[in-house]
């Protein structure tokens, strides 16, 4: 069985063996790659973080594993660098907490343009929210962002609940499981829950704006689904 797909997370398994989970636009698959933490392993870099790979891959009684990978581009740049293996280890980690491994999938076109735009050096802050945002909505814990929550009107729109995730508005907020913002937080948060990956350049915003709408989500996160995200704290620094 042969694929093409971009490395989404590499688990270590054993001493020298790996885990590794690839989507596609199509589907995710997760196979063992056998050796590939062996310095000499010829497969090794087809498995490299953001490394899209042709595979070769055989069934065996506990899965798929690997027989040859090589490398169609391996976005070594980003790999290099701390920006770019932080955020592998977030995407990586929002996506399988959030989605199922057969949905995995669905995050491609985002996964896909979050790439280049690292690549491209756009701001990595404003697009770890973005992508939160994105796959928030997918797994169907989207933040209701053009109303308030409560009353349903559109005006007056003051504060956040990070308890059942959405906007509140003056007379529905009572101070308590969130907080008011200013409006051009909550213009941001209504940003990263509507963007389009095409669209996800169209503007940066500064990294304490990000910072305080990262643990907003992250509040929202741990109260909602219980998860603590562990590469949070990497890109919180
Ligand atoms: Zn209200």
């Amino acid at each position: 069985m042969e694929i093409d797909g971009l490395v989404l997370r590499v688990n270590q398994y054993r001493d020298y063996d790996a885990m590794v989970c690839v989507i596609n636009e199509r589907s995710s698959f997760s196979f063992l790659a056998r050796g590939i933490r062996k310095i000499q392993s010829k497969n090794s870099f087809s498995v490299l973080p953001f490394a899209e790979s042709h595979f070769d891959l055989m069934k065996t009684k506990d899965g798929l594993s690997l027989k040859t990978g090589s490398i169609i581009k391996s976005h070594s740049k980003l790999r290099d660098s701390f920006i770019g293996l932080t955020m592998f280890d977030f995407i990586g980690e929002v996506t399988s907490k959030f989605l199922l491994e057969k949905d995995y999938y669905k995050a491609y076109p985002s996964i896909k343009r979050v790439i280049e735009l690292l690549e491209s050096g756009f701001d990595h802050y404003t697009l770890a929210i973005i992508y939160l945002a994105f796959i928030l909505n997918e797994s169907g814990y989207g933040w209701s962002v053009d109303k308030c929550q409560k009353c349903g009107q559109k005006d007056d729109i003051v504060a956040i609940n990070t308890s059942s995730g959405g906007f509140m508005c003056r007379d529905c907020f009572d101070g308590q499981n969130g907080a008011k913002l200013s409006t051009r937080l909550l213009k941001i948060i209504r940003y990263i829950f509507m963007v389009k990956p095409e669209m996800y350049d169209h503007i940066a915003f500064e990294k304490d704006e990000c910072l305080v709408v990262l643990s907003l989500l992250e509040e929202f996160i741990l109260g909602t689904v219980e998860f603590k995200l562990k590469s949070l704290k990497l890109l919180q620094n």
